[in-house]
């Protein structure tokens, strides 16, 4: 594989990267069996919360791999592999029709979807994701669509393209890990979303460090003055909670609310929500 790293890279092997090698061409084998089967793979759900207390307004959507013997892989072990393999693009829509099939379930709340830009960039993608939303029969208005700066970088215009095509369809979109990347401002300015997720490095710096608070604070002004919805990921803690409340943002997520949860999890939480959750459509069909 040192040879897909690129021409002009000279390198010399050693053990531990043969051993590196080696370790890739099995997850990529085993990656690719899973896929073919449908076994092993799941999506994990975690919950978005308007606040404290308040009802569960979505769910990400995130993979997970139940490994034979090497137990539950987390994402960033083999997205990336999928990524450069090719295989991102049968994962990818694996996660998206089973999130569009999930949303079925829950008409009250909106399911979000992480996109790899090597999958985004794949010709005629949103029209693949318009047609897994019509075979599931899935609510475009409660599908998100969160991309990264890798998304939205090296443009020739065809990505602006392919997301005003989503957003015609009614799909929302959310730029997650925001703050993280080049350029992060550019692309407000130059591509329309829905959503700015307000990365996690800088809610977990808060009451650590003095500019976490100053770019939240500036995120959320700038999200408000552009009339999009603004979410902070990471929550850990009450004193986060409570800055991140009073900053202004709209929906909270992370550990102190809820883990990334299985459908059976969320139905059975939803099931016995309290009150407000509980009223009107948020009431699950037990059977999921
Ligand atoms: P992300 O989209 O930013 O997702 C949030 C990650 O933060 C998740 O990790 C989640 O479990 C974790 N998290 C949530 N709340 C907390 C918290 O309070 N504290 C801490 N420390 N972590 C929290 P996960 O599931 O391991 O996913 C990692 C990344 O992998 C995701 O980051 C996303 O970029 C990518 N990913 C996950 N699922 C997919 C997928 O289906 N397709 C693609 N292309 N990427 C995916
Ligand atoms: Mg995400
Ligand atoms: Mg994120
Ligand atoms: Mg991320």
């Amino acid at each position: 594989r040192a040879k897909a790293e690129g021409r002009g890279c000279y390198r010399l092997f050693t053990a531990e990267m043969d051993e590196t090698v080696k370790v890739r061409g099995t997850i990529e084998e085993e990656l690719r069996a899973a896929l073919m089967s449908g076994e092993g793979l799941e999506v994990a759900y975690q919950p978005q919360v308007a606040g404290a207390g308040k009802p569960i307004v979505g769910l990400e959507a995130l993979v997970r791999w139940r490994h034979p013997t090497r137990g539950v892989i987390l994402p960033d072990q083999f997205i990336p592999v999928a990524e450069q393999t090719g295989l991102i693009s049968q994962l990818g829509e694996w996660v998206l029709r089973e999130a569009c099939a999930t949303s079925r379930h829950w008409p009250n709340l909106f399911v979000s979807v992480n996109l790899s830009p090597v999958q985004f960039r794949i010709d005629g993608f949103a029209e693949r994701v318009m047609e897994v939303a019509r075979e599931t029969g899935a609510d475009p208005g409660k599908i998100e669509l969160e991309i990264t700066e890798g998304v939205l970088l090296d443009d020739g215009g065809q990505t602006a393209q392919t997301l005003r095509k989503l957003r015609a369809a009614g799909f929302r979109i959310a730029l997650d890990d925001f703050g993280t990347g080049y350029s992060s401002l550019g692309y407000l300015h130059r591509y329309e979303v829905d959503k700015i997720k307000i990365d996690r490095s800088f809610v977990s710096s808060l009451g650590r460090e003095e500019s976490a608070a100053a770019i939240i604070n500036a995120i959320v002004a700038l999200g408000q003055a552009m009339n999009l919805t603004v979410t902070a990921e990471g929550v850990e803690t009450k004193e986060q909670e409570h800055f991140l409340r009073s900053a202004g943002c709209d929906e909270l997520q992370g550990y102190r609310y809820f883990k990334a949860l299985s459908k059976e999890q969320v139905a059975r939480f939803l099931d016995h929500a309290p009150q407000p959750e509980r009223r009107g459509a948020l009431t699950v069909a037990s059977s999921t």
